[in-house]
């Protein structure tokens, strides 16, 4: 059985095409999956009844199932979701202050990058989603909510870059104008800087959003609470960086969790700004959300420490936004994604 919701409308053209459908009958499925988003081939009402029952012996429609929605009091909604194996997984709906929607995406069960402050690189690594499963979130989200458009940031549960095949088929699905039709330029991809993949993201879908999981920009201290930097030097992501093309009239987000005595000091002020000084970026300074997982190691930098954090930056014409972080009241923020249960 092929899972339909893991294929590009190319591919469904090939295989339709290669069992003897019409080219052109992608198209409507692509429609009834994505636009009306039917969880049923009998329902593709365009197509006759014994090509709606073939179908349906072929490919399956991927059945995400809802274990518990919790909505905050600013309105973020968290959704846990079953996947086909038991394993749960987390996404987000959040509201923008615009009226518009943000829906935050799991890539992975857990994640192996060990970050020191992440309660999901504190659970471990499980296993990569599929395309169908990154989507389906989105799909699911939309639907739930009647809502026909949002733009999906890749921040969830995971390393994006460490799935590299299918979080790009993920958003090439999404990118179907056929189908959910959503801009590159409504997606962001949030990694810890895997050089490798970032630098064939280049290639494959430039002008998308980046945000670089930045949280020190001196060497050691970055080393010390993403041990990935060890691998991956940041020398070597911001190589890449410099000529990452960006979609016009947007800067590379580097996200910056605010660490009590750790990140927050003038060498930290003076590193950043030496950095970011000849890059089009913006500094996105992130209170820590406490979590059990996290222990007590990490205390958060106290909100008017940050302001003066930010305030000094600026001085030096550095472009910083301060992130209220929606959710938090539910663990639904961003960097909180971690379920006990799986
Ligand atoms: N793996 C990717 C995307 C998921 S993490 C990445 O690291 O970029 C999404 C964002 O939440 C990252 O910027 C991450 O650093 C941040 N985050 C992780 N733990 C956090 C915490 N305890 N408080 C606030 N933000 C956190
Ligand atoms: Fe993984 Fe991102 Fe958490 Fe680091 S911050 S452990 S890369 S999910």
């Amino acid at each position: 059985m092929i899972d339909i919701l893991s294929l590009t409308l190319g591919e469904l053209e090939g295989i339709l095409l290669s069992k003897g459908y019409e080219k052109y009958r992608a198209r409507q499925i692509f429609a009834f999956l994505y636009k009306q988003k039917v969880d049923d081939f009998s329902l593709i009402t365009v197509l006759k009844k014994d090509a709606r029952e073939q179908l349906s012996r072929e490919f399956f429609i991927y059945p995400l199932k809802v274990k518990s929605i919790s909505i905050g009091n600013d309105g973020a909604k968290k959704y846990l979701f079953e996947l086909l194996d038991g394993s749960l997984i987390e996404s987000v709906l959040i509201p923008m202050d615009n009226g518009k929607f943000t829906i935050c995406v799991s890539t992975q069960v857990g994640c192996m990058m060990g970050c020191k402050f992440c309660a999901t690189g504190r659970m471990g690594f499980k296993r990569n989603l599929t395309a169908s499963e990154i989507v389906g979130q989105v799909r699911y989200i939309l639907k739930d909510n009647s809502l026909r458009i949002a733009n999906v940031v890749y921040m969830g549960m995971g390393e994006p870059l460490d799935n590299y095949n299918n979080v790009i088929k993920s958003m090439l699905i999404m990118m179907e104008e056929a189908g959910l039709d959503i801009s590159k330029r409504r997606m962001t991809l949030s990694t810890c800087g895997i050089t490798p993949t970032l630098e064939r993201l280049k290639k494959d879908l430039p002008y998308i959003n980046l945000a670089l999981s930045l949280h020190s920009a001196v060497p050691e201290k970055r080393s010390i609470i993403m041990p990935i930097n060890k691998k991956y030097p940041l020398e070597d992501i911001l190589n890449v960086l410099k000529d990452f093309p960006v979609p016009r009239r947007k800067r590379i987000t580097f996200e910056y969790v605010m660490i009590k005595g750790l990140n927050d000091t003038r060498e930290d002020i003076k590193a950043l700004a030496r950095i970011m000084s000849n890059l089009k970026s913006k500094l996105n300074l992130i209170p820590l959300n406490k979590h059990d997982l996290i222990g007590t190691k990490f205390e958060p930098t106290p909100v008017s420490d940050i302001e003066k954090f930010a305030q000094q930056l600026r001085d030096k014409g550095i472009f910083v936004t301060i992130r209220k972080s929606k959710g938090s009241d539910i663990s639904a923020a961003c960097g909180m994604l971690a379920t006990k249960a799986s």
